[in-house]
């Protein structure tokens, strides 16, 4: 058993978490919000009076935050409590410089840190079976490995610290761009009078195949599970794809990499949230493609 604090018991924290005192591990959580809270109690977490109670007691300190601001801010709160050696690990998808200052701060504090962001969502987070893109030295791995373990259908080493975060954004930018190539491919074939299934049929096993088509099939039919069987209820909202296109984006300006459908993504992913769509499923982007006028 080990001890574990946990901070940012939202969405995915709290599921994380329930899994961590499922695996045997003793939980210390802290969240601003008090709702979040009372669900943490109830799976089982004891509920610490702030971050820095939580981390004192902690061999072993998650955090699960918004963006790499808060990140920074419970880093900078928490780290002197800490326990010499304890483990940071930041699983919140946030830009990579402010990860690497996570880790900076982990440093000079005598802790050891990884960013592990995780993809597969809030399903992924409540079954156990996230996606970890792991970015930190060899050893803190190696501690950070069993930990994540219980949450985790996969657990990937990226490379030293930051390499997590990055391998997050250049996934989530496949994911917007390919989402927008699926959505757009299904526009023209209903112009062309070419039904759903005919094209999903095809593309599904054929050069087009892609996980924004087989397993999250934008329109509803071909795949049961996705949103858009379920009037495009999130699932991965619109805005956390916008977010994750934004963090690609000031990514690519930092060091100088052509994106430009990853540009073209993150626009149109901004057009579709300010168009009142920012809580929708980020598939629901092809009611707005279909809906589109064609320039020229
Ligand atoms: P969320 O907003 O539901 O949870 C974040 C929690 O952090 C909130 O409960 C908030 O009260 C808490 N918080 C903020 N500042 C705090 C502070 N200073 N101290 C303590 N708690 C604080 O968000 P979420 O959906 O759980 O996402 C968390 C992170 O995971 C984000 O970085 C997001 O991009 C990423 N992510 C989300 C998904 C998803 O499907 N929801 C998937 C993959 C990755």
């Amino acid at each position: 058993m080990t001890t574990i604090a946990f901070i940012g018991l939202g969405h995915m924290g709290n599921p994380m978490a329930a899994n961590l005192v499922k695996a045997g591990h003793k939980v210390l959580g802290f969240d601003l919000v008090s709702e979040n809270l009372d669900t943490a109690r109830g799976n089982g977490v004891t509920i610490a009076d702030n971050a820095k109670a939580a981390v004192a007691g902690a061999d072993v300190v998650i955090t699960m935050l918004p963006a790499g601001k808060q990140v920074l801010s419970v880093y900078e709160a928490v780290a002197k409590a800490a326990r010499s050696g304890a483990l940071f690990i930041d699983s919140s998808t946030i830009d990579v410089d402010s990860a690497r200052k996570a880790h900076a701060i982990a440093t000079e504090n005598g802790l050891l840190s990884v960013d592990a962001p995780v993809s597969g969502g809030i399903g992924g987070a409540a079954a156990g079976t996230l996606t970890f893109m792991v970015g930190g030295s060899d050893g803190a791995f190696v501690k950070a490995e069993p930990i994540l373990k219980p949450m985790a259908g996969r657990i990937v080493h990226c490379g030293e610290a930051g390499n997590g975060q990055a391998a997050k954004i250049c996934n989530n930018m496949i994911l917007g761009i390919s989402m927008i190539g699926v959505s757009e491919a299904f526009t023209l074939a209903e112009k062309l009078g070419l039904s759903h299934k005919a094209l999903f049929d095809v593309a599904s096993t054929s050069s087009g195949q892609c996980w924004s088509l087989t397993t999250y099939c934008p329109v509803p039919g071909p795949v049961p599970s996705s949103p858009a069987n379920n009037g495009y209820k999130p699932g991965f909202a619109a805005a956390l794809m916008l977010k994750d296109l934004k963090l690609s984006q000031e990514a690519a300006t930092s060091v100088g990499a052509a994106t430009p459908l990853g540009a073209h993504a993150e626009a149109l992913y901004a057009e579709f949230g300010a168009a009142g769509n920012e809580g929708s499923d980020f598939s629901g982007i092809i009611n707005y493609l279909r809906d589109a006028k064609r320039e020229g």
